[in-house]
């Protein structure tokens, strides 16, 4: 039977396949009795169960990919020891035993009585390995119900396949950065959310808040996401799926189109340069921003660096990722940001998760009350700033004292560098991220005391109109256009200008060709996203008047009714297109 179903449009594009589930084996688990006589029969499904899962894992560790991240291997490992545990492997046969059920009920129970454990645990590090737990489990029910596996790992694709998943972390992302799928979909999620930054960044089409994705898609449905739209067609007709294949060659052809603005120089019509910097959250990045042209790194998510892995990456490793983005930069800017964890890209490691964590030990109050960690990544940072030209970006400043305390730790970072006789750029620039509101209404301040300025978008409007950017069940609320948003871009803007210091873009609304114009009118020069977006950006530069514009955007400022805003910024775009 065919059926659409319609989400949020996180990443565009148009992919069709087949369906592939991540595991949801928990809401499928059957329950029934035995007679005495079968025990036997089911302790041994079991244990073959067991078996099956243990070689899946064997076969899928020495199939790794060249290009994989190292900490898939140890995250294998990881599975291999849970499986092997008594806990999951013997005790699920004393239940069969007693209470004589199905292998997977009792397999089932013992997962809800781990996890039950592990809710206890302090310490949020190992409380998050229940995760860990419940996918192995999940495995190990898949084997027993007769599923294929649900691994998101692969190694043999016949055609194109779509990952269907309840909700995917950006961790999961990193993960599926080496493996290929066509597009994927997820029942939570906004538009915002680090996994849809990601999934934008990999240029993969893909469709978040469906709800109930998840429950009406069958493994190997046939599937035809609209990442534009946010629309999903589960096995469609053929007259529709001619449809979409002539427009998904239609976006190919736009897209290839593209690639030949590759080398213009990115100005207006008017002659302003406008500087087109990319977003970055491994170092394997690098490639597509050379191939989008960017000039240069405006943001690199450092705290990739930190996700998926148990232990914390030494000064040398981090050293060595810094170190070869500037040198494939060759002379380009490259924005280092300083770690960024917490909220939904989770610390691995100590860290209680906090009731509230957009609100909690967040990005530079985590570093400032982790001076060990810190010193680490800075000296990191500044060893590798003699092999390029970095900058150093601090997320979420909100006060004086951060900041102040911030430009001490750098200070001591270089002084400690000095005492080793190790080179560092002294002249290294240091800037700040405006993320927070706070920081916006202080922007001057801000922009004396720093050599540039970033504005995060993503969490500014996350924390100016109080929307978690994560969560589906408000994302129709995220307004980019609301006029406070603008405002206060606009009053960092202005106070750039006013310090002579330069101000850039570079959470979401940066990428967003429907938004360049207005960010242009509001005195924007410098714009920083994900290189998938950075040619439909530059189409837009190369199209604009700046005269027209700013007289333009000063009227959505003032404007507070979304219809009105809606066709302002419809006119601001299609004047002179
Ligand atoms: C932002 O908040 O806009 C930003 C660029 O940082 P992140 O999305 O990583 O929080
Ligand atoms: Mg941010």
């Amino acid at each position: 039977m065919s059926f659409s179903l319609h989400g949020i449009g996180v990443s565009g594009g148009i992919a069709i396949g087949y369906a592939h589930l991540t595991s949801n084996a928990r809401v499928e688990v059957p329950q029934y009795m035995l007679d005495h006589k079968y025990l036997d029969e089911e302790l041994a499904r079991f244990d073959e169960a067991i078996l099956s899962t243990r070689l899946e894992l064997e076969v899928l560790r020495s199939h790794i990919p060249l290009n994989a991240p190292a900490e898939l291997s140890a995250f294998l490992d990881m599975h291999l020891m849970f499986l092997g545990d008594s806990m999951i492997a013997e005790e699920p046969k004393r239940l069969i035993r007693e209470t004589q059920c199905n292998a997977e009920w009792a397999l089932a129970q013992q997962m809800d009585a781990l996890v039950a454990r592990f809710e206890e645990i302090d310490d949020a590090y190992l409380r998050s390995r229940q995760e860990d737990v419940v996918q192995v489990v999940e495995r190990v029910l898949k084997a027993l119900l007769g599923h294929p596996s649900h691994l998101p790992l692969d190694v043999d694709f016949d055609g194109e396949r779509i990952l269907v998943a309840h909700e995917l972390s950006p961790a999961d992302m990193v993960l599926f950065k080496n493996v290929h799928f066509a597009a994927f979909v997820t029942d939570l999620g906004g538009s915002t959310s680090h996994t849809a930054i990601l999934a934008r960044s990999m240029a993969m089409p893909s469709v978040m808040a469906l709800h109930t994705a998840r429950n009406l898609i069958r493994d190997h449905d046939l599937l035809i996401v609209d990442g534009r739209e946010g629309v999903v067609i589960v096995n469609p007709d053929e007259a529709v799926l001619a449809e979409y294949r002539l427009r998904q060659n239609q976006w190919r052809i736009d897209t290839d189109k593209l690639k030949r603005l590759k080398t213009s120089k990115s100005a207006t019509l008017d002659g302003t340069a406008i500087e087109l910097l990319a977003n970055i959250e491994l170092i394997g990045d690098v490639d597509a921003l050379k191939a989008a042209g960017a000039q240069g790194v405006g943001l690199f998510r450092s705290e990739f660096l930190f996700l998926n892995r148990d232990d914390l990456p030494t000064e040398e490793e981090q050293y060595a990722s810094y170190k070869s983005v500037a040198e494939a930069l060759d002379g380009k800017p490259v924005t280092i940001r300083t770690l960024d964890l917490g909220a939904d890209k989770q610390a691995p490691w100590g860290h209680t998760v906090a009731d509230n964590p957009a609100l909690g030990l967040r990005a530079i109050r985590l570093c400032l009350a982790e001076p060990g960690l810190f010193l680490t990544q800075l000296r990191a940072i500044l060893r590798a700033s003699q092999h390029g030209r970095m900058r150093i970006l601090i997320p979420m400043l909100a006060n004086f004292i951060e900041l102040r305390q911030t430009l001490q730790r750098i200070d001591e970072a270089k002084a400690s560098l000095r005492k080793d006789g190790l080179k560092f750029d002294e002249g290294i620039q240091v800037g700040g991220m405006i993320e927070v509101p706070a920081a916006a209404l202080s922007a001057s301040f801000f922009a004396e005391q720093l050599d540039f300025l970033s504005i995060g978008t993503n969490d500014l409007i996350q924390y100016t109109l109080a929307i978690d950017r994560a969560d589906d069940s408000v994302a129709h609320l995220y307004d980019p256009l609301h006029p406070a948003v603008l405002g206060l871009i606009h009053t960092t803007i202005r106070a750039g200008v006013k310090a002579g210091k330069p101000v850039s873009v570079c959470g979401e609304m940066a990428g967003d060709p429907m938004l360049t114009r207005l960010l242009l009118g509001l005195g924007l020069r410098s714009f920083s996203m994900h290189p998938a977006s950075l040619l439909q950006v530059k189409q837009q530069v190369l199209k604009s008047h700046l005269e027209t514009l700013t007289p333009a955007a000063q009227k959505l400022l003032k404007n507070i009714d979304p219809d009105k805003t809606a066709t302002l910024l419809d006119r601001m775009n299609k004047a002179g297109a």
